[in-house]
């Protein structure tokens, strides 16, 4: 059966690099989002807590519920269904409209739109959240934003840091006047964390360089981190290919000399996209993939029993011209995962 390889020594020494940039481990929540990045919601969420990693961020209910056992504080991005809380759990504040939907008692993180302008309130509906949700006996943990192009050599970074720098200053004025606690302040991301010399916000949240990426433009001075995921396929059946015969469908592949083709267990069905064909991929052993992906298989020039089919996802993504979070996102959560 296909599978999905876990390394923990590649995922420890992320963690390790990043909780040390960071300040310290409480300094750091794991983004955990769909699946984990496809690499796996429990598995990473217990390994994360292994090490000594206290808070996750999930999308929804559903994935903070899984993984509840694992963490102190889970912060729930984008959840419509705003009843049955346990006390880990935080939710973001979208919109001025979602006060009066969230329950009493809850906790809360303000979301707010310093230039992305995809969630969040304004910089001048600060007050009126804050108000608003004191009045329902909403707990306020945090305030929050989200950095647009942190992996980019432009001065996005700087101007959104600026925006929310004066947010802070207001939410710190406002809570006083009423005699609330400050909450905490967070804003930055994978890219945006490795950018600060001095990381001086309560806590980041990582996701990309937790799994041993980051995008961020080269002239940035980046950490050596490691890939936690390879991708596994097995032998399914092995033939010659004589000169001039091709395979799968459309026979899109043509044989040049008599070679030995086999299958794998592995197809579009599992994630692993059928634009792969198009490209001239090789596996990190060498082998090229023939033809076109099916839905449950693939043809590759071996017969060995087993093959890794990647452990680095940068070449594959550089060659479909996306980025590695939607090539490890892609993979089915049905394919087996192995911590090793
Ligand atoms: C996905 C996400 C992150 C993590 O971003 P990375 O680039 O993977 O570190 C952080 N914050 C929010 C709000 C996100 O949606």
């Amino acid at each position: 059966m296909a599978k999905i390889v876990l390394s923990k020594e590649n995922l420890f020494h992320n963690l390790n690099l990043i909780s040390k940039h960071a300040g310290s481990k409480d300094k750091v929540a794991v983004v955990l989002k769909d699946n984990a990045y496809g690499h796996g919601l429990s598995q990473i969420a217990s390994l994360a807590q292994e090490f000594g990693i206290k808070k996750a961020v999930v999308r929804t209910l559903d994935e903070a519920l899984l993984i509840e056992q694992y963490f102190e504080d889970i912060l729930i991005l984008n959840q419509n269904n705003h009843s049955s809380y346990s006390h880990a759990f935080h939710i973001a504040l979208n919109s001025l409209e979602d006060i009066n939907n969230i329950e009493p008692y809850s906790k809360v993180h303000i979301k707010v739109d310093t230039g992305m302008h995809r969630n969040g309130i304004l910089p001048n509906q600060v007050k009126e959240a804050i108000l608003g949700l004191h009045k329902r006996n909403i707990e306020i943990s945090a305030a929050f934003t989200h950095h647009r192009s942190a992996d980019n050599l432009s001065c996005d970074f700087f101007w959104q840091s600026s925006v929310f720098r004066a947010v802070k200053e207001d939410v710190k004025s406002i809570c006083e006047e009423l005699s609330i606690p400050i909450p905490c302040f967070h804003s930055a991301n994978s890219s945006a964390l490795f950018r600060h010399k001095n990381f001086n916000e309560d806590f980041a949240r990582v996701g990309i360089a937790m799994y041993g990426y980051l995008e961020n433009d080269p002239t940035f001075k980046l950490p050596c981190l490691k890939p936690v995921l390879s991708l596994w396929a097995n032998k399914i059946s092995s033939r010659i290919l004589k000169k001039g015969q091709s395979i799968g469908y459309g026979g899109t592949y043509q044989a040049e000399e008599d070679m030995t083709v086999s299958t794998y267990d592995l197809g579009y069905g599992d994630g692993f996209l059928r634009i792969n064909e198009k490209q001239d991929y090789t596996t990190p052993k060498g082998y090229k993939i023939l033809g076109r992906v099916s839905m449950d298989n693939l043809s590759l020039n071996t017969d060995d029993n087993e093959v890794c089919i990647f452990e680095d996802v940068k070449d594959l993504a550089k060659l479909q011209n996306t980025i590695s979070y939607e090539i490890t996102t892609s993979l089915s959560t049905e394919i087996v995962r192995v911590i090793k």
